[in-house]
């Protein structure tokens, strides 16, 4: 069956050429970079390569690489560093649309006496900036904001959020998963003392990640174990993931202006596509202010789990907005911090491009995904025309 996979901000498919790189790290040059011999001499080498090419795709030096498992690692790394350099203070800033790498932490935390403020979006999904910025205090041990929105496509302003949070003296950390390899993110133009990024969101593996942590900020490690990134984070680092990992953020480059442009003009044509055809149709998030790959559409009436099942038997890999991994059919808490109704959140899909997709794609969805609402929505008790 055709395949068209729309759901890069879930997981994106291998470059092949990142694949060619990781392979002979598994089959020759597996060594422990830590060991004495020349095997480890060579994995010491190849990883120094990698860790440089990271930093480069974020302009940042390359002993600023805390390589991780995955985003959600890195988040809870930073987050909980800050609480552990800062022991008196015990407030934490970070926002109500956060993934859950962030959000369920900053919960989870209230438990052991730590204090959030999740700032508010409006209906766009734009951040409250006066509410952040008055919400700061000598309590803060640290902000963490996400750079752009996984569901949305959302970018906040994170530059000028992290001046006026380091104007204060306070840690900024952002959640740069779904930026990095889409935007061009740069340590030098903007102030944040650490940042997280996600290896299988840009065409490398799943289970590697990174946390930057700023030179000179000072940093108390998650996992403690060897001395392995420069005791930063124990456990041996899983060099073929690393490599792919290095060479995704050399390739993402390349393909920056291609994201910003025929990328973003198959997102437009997929949208308008779409919302011309359908009636009683709303995008979500910030349109002035958006990752170029993602859009966020609700179809009021109709249940997104329903749209999904019936655009998976045409191929169509697509995400809905409601927490469907806790099993639930709440709309996600991103559409409900953005106070979007109901009846349209409930029918709400994301469909996020990558590279890879081409224009007969899209117009493949244009034809197949119409009919599909209107049949749901003939089923529907409360849609009428
Ligand atoms: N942060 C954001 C914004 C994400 O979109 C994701 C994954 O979807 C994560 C963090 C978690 O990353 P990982 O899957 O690598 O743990």
């Amino acid at each position: 069956m055709k395949i068209v996979y729309v759901d890069n901000n879930a997981t994106t498919k291998v470059d092949e050429k990142v694949v060619e790189e990781m392979v002979p790290c598994l089959t020759e040059n597996y060594g422990n970079p830590s060991s004495m011999h020349d095997m480890g001499g060579n994995a010491g080498k190849i990883l120094k390569k990698a860790r440089k090419r990271v930093a480069s795709i974020i302009n940042a030096h390359p002993e600023e690489i805390i390589f991780t498992s995955c985003g959600t690692e890195s988040n809870n790394a930073a987050i909980l560093s800050a609480l552990k350099q800062n022991p008196e203070k015990k407030h934490i800033v970070t926002t109500m649309v956060e993934h859950p790498a962030v959000k369920s932490l900053c919960e989870s935390l209230s438990n052991d006496g730590y204090r959030t403020t999740f700032v508010p979006v409006d209906n766009m999904g734009r951040l409250d900036l006066d509410k952040l910025y008055s919400s700061l205090s000598d309590e803060t041990a640290i902000v963490s904001i996400m750079w752009a929105n996984n569901e949305t496509g959302t970018i906040f302003p994170i530059k000028e959020i992290a001046e006026k949070v380091k104007e204060k003296g306070i840690l900024f950390h952002t959640d740069a998963v779904q930026a990095v390899g889409k935007l061009k993110v740069d340590a030098v133009d903007t102030p944040f003392d650490m940042l997280s990024l996600s290896g299988h969101k840009l065409h490398a593996p799943k289970g590697v990640g990174v946390l930057y942590v700023r030179q000179g900020v000072k940093f108390s490690p998650l996992l403690i174990g060897g001395h392995q990134e420069r005791s930063y984070r124990g456990g041996t680092e899983n060099i073929a993931s690393i490599v792919a990992l290095g060479k995704a953020c050399d390739i993402a480059t390349s393909f920056y202006e291609d994201e910003n442009t025929r990328v973003k003009a198959l997102r437009d044509k997929l949208e308008t596509g779409l919302t011309s055809v359908i009636p009683r149709t709303l995008i979500n998030g910030d349109v002035d202010s958006r990752l170029p790959n993602t859009t966020s559409i609700s179809f009021e009436f109709i249940e997104g789990e329903s749209i999904l099942l019936m655009m998976n038997e045409y191929g169509i890999c697509a995400s809905s907005g409601s927490a469907c991994t806790s099993g639930s059919l709440e709309p996600s808490h991103v559409l409900r911090a953005m106070g979007i109704p109901f009846t349209a959140a409930h029918g709400t899909i994301r469909f996020s491009l990558s590279r890879y997709n081409t224009e007969s794609e899209i117009d493949y969805i244009i034809e197949k995904l119409p009919p599909v609402i209107k049949r749901l929505r003939d089923m529907s008790p409360f849609w009428k025309e």
